[in-house]
């Protein structure tokens, strides 16, 4: 299960959507420590996620408890559609999600920083590396957080077959299984790049939706901490679907003054299907049409 060759591969994920450039916040210090000023907008609305200095780590043995969100409905498509990049939410509900992982190292740093907040998150991990870190992924599932599929071999699926397809997201899905014992119920395709037939065959025979974004920091791109922050502050708003990757060091050190700056604006964290779980009937918040060639994909990150 462990193939030790599995450790030379690099996943990278780049970036659709939006490109933030220039914006900048004097909030932004990545080296900031959790603010204790933090405070929690009330709501009468249940709140999955909230700061909450008292919240302590569940013990991660035996069976793992099952992630609240899995008892949502996995069917989604009635809800508006199969791809979603952000949701229509009556409330400042947002859903951070973070791709790549798990990583042996920032992976549980990150863990660590949304545990101080009580902050609920979704980690789209690939499956090669759920195989060489499953104690990773069964924290994250222990702390209640949402695992979604990035597959397996992280390639640009819309240049595969429906049967390549079809075998790389059913591994990724069995590796989760096997790491934690629940199943994802979302995807995020690996550079985004999925065609609007192959997201029709994904839901139809996994019940996935597609799950973009409206905010991207292009943290992959290694733009600084503070950088990171300033670009999800300033462009993130009630429903927003927010891209990074906990793979890579210098976001994780963004995440404190992230965090504690989108708490200080009065969001609420929830993880993904909780987010399509509040959808509400107003507006339309579909993502854009999926190219319908594979020559419209987006090109690989570097
Ligand atoms: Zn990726």
């Amino acid at each position: 299960m462990r193939n030790a060759l599995l450790r030379h591969m690099k996943p990278l994920c780049s970036a659709l959507g939006l490109i933030f450039l220039g914006a900048t916040l004097g909030s932004c210090r990545p080296d900031m420590p959790p603010s204790s000023s933090s405070s929690v907008p009330a709501s009468a609305a249940p709140v999955k996620t909230a700061r909450n200095t008292a919240y302590r780590t569940p013990q991660v043995r035996g069976p793992v408890p099952r992630n609240p969100d899995m008892s949502f409905s996995a069917d989604f498509s009635g809800k508006g559609g199969l791809s979603f990049s952000r949701v229509p939410v009556s409330g400042k509900y947002i859903a951070m999600t973070f791709d790549d992982g798990p990583h042996p190292s920032n992976t549980p740093r990150l863990l660590d920083i949304l545990r101080a907040r009580n902050i609920k998150a979704t980690f789209y991990v690939i499956g090669r590396n759920v195989d060489l870190y499953p104690q990773i992924v069964r924290r994250c599932v222990a702390e209640g957080h949402e695992i979604g599929n990035h597959s397996y071999t992280h390639r640009l699926l819309s240049k595969l077959s429906d049967s390549e397809i079809r075998e790389d997201l059913a591994r990724c899905r069995d590796a989760v299984g096997r790491a934690a014992g629940i199943q994802p119920r979302t995807l995020r395709p690996p550079y985004g790049g999925l065609l609007q037939r192959q997201r029709e065959m994904v839901h139809a025979e996994f019940g996935y939706p597609t799950i973009m974004w409206n905010v991207d920091p292009l943290d992959w791109k290694r733009p600084g901490p503070s950088v990171v922050c300033s670009r999800i502050l300033s462009h993130t708003t009630a429903g927003s679907i927010v891209l990074s990757h906990d793979l890579h060091a210098p976001t994780v050190d963004a995440m404190p003054s992230t965090l504690d700056g989108l708490l200080q604006r009065g969001f609420q964290f929830v993880t993904v299907s909780q987010l399509l779980a509040m959808k509400t009937d107003a507006g339309t918040a579909q993502a854009a049409p999926a190219p319908a060639t594979s020559q419209a994909a987006p090109a690989p990150a570097p």
